[in-house]
């Protein structure tokens, strides 16, 4: 980073030559991966990019048990073999050959990423941008409406719902979470109890990204336009603003940050972020973003908007003509009728040709 004294912030190629000579002072360095210690610099060098881009926050430091990974590039990620139809190996530079389970076919890539989630997992992901997939040419257009209750409600009539734990594991969870409040922080049992929750916590991300993955794959096949909400997550999940109290300076009035905790929980836990990006890399182009004011007030038979309409949470009755719909789906409708208003204004960012190949989006 910048410094008085320095000046300005060595290049990747300048922090390579620093690694190099630290290599050839340093034993305990030089027994890592060259390749290793190289890609975690270049991916410190592509967070520095982003943050002054005004992409991405300020990068933190990486962390034990959350952040662990590495990547390897060039000839070293060519070297893998299949061993039979389940299992293949990887020669892992300074570790060697370790073996992987197939989940999928290996495919031509430059590079690969090894990493371990919280929950103690190894993955092993192969650096490929897939194509995206082809625009069935139905002519059916779709419109997704998220809601909290639902997932995503579709003009169709069907009503998605992205599952996570089950009533028993959320028991579970808050036991564990109880249990590790009483425990010394640190200790052996702290840990175990640690791990057990990470283990829960794994098991919901898989399975909202299971869901998010079928869904959106089912949504490209089945549709030739996919119109959504542009909604701006992270500000709508944002804690709400503290509201001075006016009869005692220095305090403050309620101001339900508690509610809302929960409502941007189950705004995050239901995938809605996560599910129109792998829409806008499988359906390239071919997602479409509408305003969204007004969707869940307004009759998708007449067209009259009054707050009236929304009868109660789940029930939609149009004070004009009678239409009578869940709430959801009448949403869906609307955006599935609705004008597309252009998407934000979305700056490139500058790329590496040596960077991981990225997925496409549509804007
Ligand atoms: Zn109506």
């Amino acid at each position: 980073m910048w410094t008085h004294e320095t000046r300005r912030a060595p290049s990747f190629a300048e922090q390579c030559r620093q690694l190099t000579a630290a290599r050839a002072a340093f034993d305990w360095l030089r027994a890592g991966s060259q390749t290793v210690q190289q890609q975690a610099l270049r991916d410190f060098d592509q967070a520095v990019k982003y943050f002054y881009a005004w992409t991405h926050r300020r990068p933190t430091w990486r962390r034990a048990g959350r952040s662990e990974g590495f990547r390897i590039v060039g000839p070293q990620a060519a070297r893998i073999t299949k061993l039979n139809r389940r299992w293949a190996a990887a020669l892992v530079p300074k570790v060697g050959w370790v073996r992987f389970r197939l989940s999928r076919a290996v495919p031509d890539a430059k590079s690969y990423r090894v990493t371990r989630d919280r929950s103690g997992r190894w993955h092993i992901a192969f650096a490929v941008a897939p194509k995206p997939i082809p625009n069935p040419r139905t002519g059916l257009v779709v419109g997704v409406d998220r809601g909290v209750m639902v997932s995503a409600a579709l003009s169709t009539g069907d009503r998605l719902i992205c599952p996570s734990l089950s009533k028993a594991e959320q028991g579970r969870l808050r036991y564990l979470q109880r249990r590790l409040a009483h425990c010394r922080p640190g200790s052996n049992r702290g840990q175990r109890v640690r791990a057990a929750i990470a283990k829960l916590h794994a098991r919901t991300g898989d399975r909202r990204r299971d869901w998010v993955e079928k869904t959106s794959t089912d949504l490209a096949r089945r549709f030739d336009v996919i119109r959504v909400e542009d909604l701006r997550i992270t500000s709508m999940t944002m804690r709400p603003k503290p509201i001075p109290d006016p009869g005692r300076p220095g305090a403050f009035l309620p101001n339900r940050r508690r509610a809302k905790a929960g409502l941007n929980r189950s705004i995050l836990a239901n995938g809605w972020g996560a599910l129109i990006q792998r829409l806008e890399h499988k359906a390239a182009g071919r997602v479409e973003k509408v305003n969204p004011a007004y969707t869940s007030q307004t009759c998708s038979v007449c067209g009259h908007c009054a707050p009236e309409n929304r009868e109660s949470q789940a029930v939609f009755r149009c004070v004009a003509c009678g239409h009578q719909a869940n709430a959801d789906v009448n949403a869906a409708l609307n955006i599935a009728a609705g004008r597309a208003v252009s998407a934000r204004g979305e700056t490139p960012v500058p790329v590496s040709p040596k960077r991981e190949p990225q997925l496409a989006t549509s804007t």
